[in-house]
């Protein structure tokens, strides 16, 4: 009997103990900005409250125009905490996010801005982009063919996006390789139907070479191609006035189609590549698929990351023009 007077006590202040807890875990905040709501962590603290009600009003109202959405990361280590906030700009898909974080001093009611990073979205496949980090394009020509099938396998192996120029006349029979290459987020872009050097033909059959090879990529897969890539990487000025694409070229030469041998493949980038770079392959040949084993994580223990080239000059700023050359994104 004795017990139960202990007991009681000790129940009454341990209900106190959780609920006072309990408070401080889930109650959130809520600042309003015309429609829009946004939660955060309590607390317990006019300073530190008003600061991040501030800091969140500021996040809101710039960006009025747009679909925004908030997001954060809270890490409670006793006293001390950190506060990320990501700021996600939405268009259907995801075009841009940054983050902002805190480190938060409870106990003394301080704040400091730890970071303020930014980072963006890879536009074809929402991945997100480092973009403090050095940047390159893989490029694939003259597809698609049986090897594309085991080139799409190991970039996906290792989620990484690449852009491929295909041919026109290659495509009968493998559209299922092209759908496959926009499912995982390959860029498509033209290199013309035939593969000829086109500065020897005329206007009407240049064009066509260009048009009935974007026609097709776009009943296919439904997007039409923004890059176009002459066959030989050949091009004039008359080639220039003709296309309604930026005209992409390469600044690092794989050679795969002359060595067949996917050592010399893989140091050819690995030895060669600078940021901002556009590396040109053939997604037709074994050797390259093996070599692309290797390159891969080789050039991310660089710290580079994988772009498609449309993305590789939006983030360096470049815009790209139609009947311009770019062999590079610096
Ligand atoms: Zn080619």
């Amino acid at each position: 009997m004795k017990h139960r007077y202990f007991i009681l006590p000790l129940v009454i202040i341990s209900l106190m103990l959780l609920v006072i807890d309990y408070n401080k875990e889930i109650v959130n905040k809520k600042v309003f900005s015309d429609n829009k709501e946004i939660n955060y962590p309590f607390f317990n603290n006019d300073k530190i409250d008003k600061y991040i009600n501030n800091y969140l009003n500021e996040y809101i109202v710039n960006d009025s125009e747009n679909n925004i959405f908030i997001d954060y990361d809270y890490i409670d280590n006793d006293d001390l905490c950190y506060m990320t906030f990501y700021k996600y700009i939405l268009n259907g898909n995801v075009i841009s996010s940054n983050s902002d974080s805190f480190e938060i001093d409870i106990e003394n009611g301080s704040i400091i801005k730890v970071k303020n990073t930014s980072f963006d979205f890879d536009f074809v496949t929402s991945r997100k982009i480092d973009t403090d980090k050095k940047l390159v394009a893989l490029t694939f020509d003259d597809g698609p063919n049986y090897n594309t099938n085991k080139i799409l396998d190991v970039l996906n192996k290792y989620h990484v996006p690449a852009t491929f120029f295909v041919l026109g006349s290659k495509i009968k029979g493998n559209e299922y390789i092209l759908k496959k290459m926009k499912d995982s987020g390959m860029e498509i872009g033209n290199h013309t139907y035939n593969h000829l050097l086109l500065t020897k033909y005329k206007e009407d059959k240049i064009k066509k070479e260009i048009t009935d090879t974007n026609n097709l990529i776009f009943e296919i897969t439904g997007k039409e191609p923004k890059l176009f890539r002459p066959s030989y990487g050949s091009f004039n000025k008359k080639i220039k006035n003709i296309s309604e694409m930026p005209i992409i070229i390469w600044d690092i030469d794989t050679l795969d189609w002359k060595y067949h041998n996917s050592k010399k493949i893989t140091s050819r980038v690995v030895n060669k590549v600078k940021d901002g770079d556009i590396v040109l392959m053939h997604d037709i040949y074994s050797a390259t698929s093996n070599a692309l084993d290797n390159i891969i994580p080789m050039l991310v223990n660089k710290g580079y990351s994988f772009v498609t080239v449309s993305d590789l000059f939006y983030y360096k700023g470049i815009t790209l023009e139609k009947g311009k050359v770019y062999g590079y994104a610096r």
